[in-house]
């Protein structure tokens, strides 16, 4: 052992070295991606559990690496997270989104809504209430078509900056979900000072349904809470119809997951609006 023990530090020197150069790359490989458009969105549908009809739609990032190929939403966000690319990359996100969103509606008579996932950094970045304010504008999407997707962990960070971008984007009409909502640690009295409209089940809450009776209290609890705060709720991850089932005894308005539709590529997802 005592032999060893240099040898493996040598090792451990180099797995983290190749690491950190792994990493550089990938951050590189993002940033020129952003550069020359090589990222793309796919639109995951919001259903009403009532009727079954999509009432909006969610955008997610997507992206192939050159060398890796399709990186997970969840690995290449937490880079560009790190590295502050998050803000860039969520300004060309919210463009792209509302424009090709705002394409689809004009001329229609119905008024689906978009949501956007929205970083921490990328909030609380100066310019981003003028930054969102201005895409809706160019691309003529009335702001009451618009939400924006926050976990609690973004607006535990900076609690009093949050509730200010989120205050001034409200009051132009633009909507807040809170996503994952259940896994942070928001008090009762802290969400009622939030400048909410809706709250997102977590999916790790809806997979229990409607065997697992802890995930059924949470559930049903945040339903609950939700319409007494006049808040909308939405049930992530609905794989299956014993879930819908479940959710729909519970009141739960509104429902997202592969049970409905896997997120699609914009046409797709159009003619799931619009049936065209
Ligand atoms: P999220 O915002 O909670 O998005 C929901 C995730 O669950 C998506 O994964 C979606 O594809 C997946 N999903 C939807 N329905 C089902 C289902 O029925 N079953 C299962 N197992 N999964 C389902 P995705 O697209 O891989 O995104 C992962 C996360 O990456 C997102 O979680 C979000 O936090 C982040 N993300 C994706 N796009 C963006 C973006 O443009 N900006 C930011 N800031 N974050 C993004
Ligand atoms: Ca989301
Ligand atoms: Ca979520
Ligand atoms: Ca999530």
């Amino acid at each position: 052992a005592k032999e060893r023990a240099p040898g493996s530090i040598a090792v451990f020197d180099a797995t983290m070295q190749r690491r950190a150069a792994s990493r550089l790359q990938l951050e590189g490989e993002l940033r020129r991606s952003l550069e020359v458009g090589g990222f793309r969105l796919v639109y995951q549908p919001i259903v009403d559990s009532a009727t079954g009809r999509p009432v909006g739609v969610e955008a997610l990032a997507r992206w192939t690496s050159p060398t890796r190929g399709v990186v997970s939403p969840q690995e290449f966000i937490a880079v560009a997270e790190d590295c502050g690319l998050i803000v860039e990359l969520g300004r060309w996100v919210l463009r792209e989104a509302v424009t090709t969103f705002a394409g689809w509606c004009a001329g229609q008579p119905e008024t689906p809504y978009l949501t956007v996932n929205v970083s921490g950094r990328q909030l609380l970045h100066p310019g981003f209430v003028d930054d969102v304010l201005a895409v809706l504008g160019e691309a003529g999407l009335p702001p009451a078509q618009l939400g924006l997707e926050i976990t609690e962990s973004v607006l535990l960070q900076e609690p009093t900056r949050a509730r200010q971008m989120l205050g001034a984007l409200r009051e132009a009409g633009v909507a807040t979900l809170l996503d994952d909502f259940g896994t942070g640690y928001s008090s009762l009295s802290w969400l009622r000072q939030l400048p909410a409209d809706a709250l997102k089940i977590d999916r790790s809450f809806v997979q229990g349904l409607p065997g697992d009776a802890a995930d059924a209290s949470v559930v049903s609890a945040v339903v609950a809470l939700g319409r007494s705060l006049g808040l909308t709720v939405i049930a992530e991850g609905v794989e299956d119809a014993a879930q819908l089932e479940a959710l729909v005894q519970m009141g739960c308005p509104r429902v997202q997951g592969y049970l409905f539709a896997r997120p699609v590529p914009g046409d797709e997802a159009r003619a799931t609006l619009f049936g065209r």
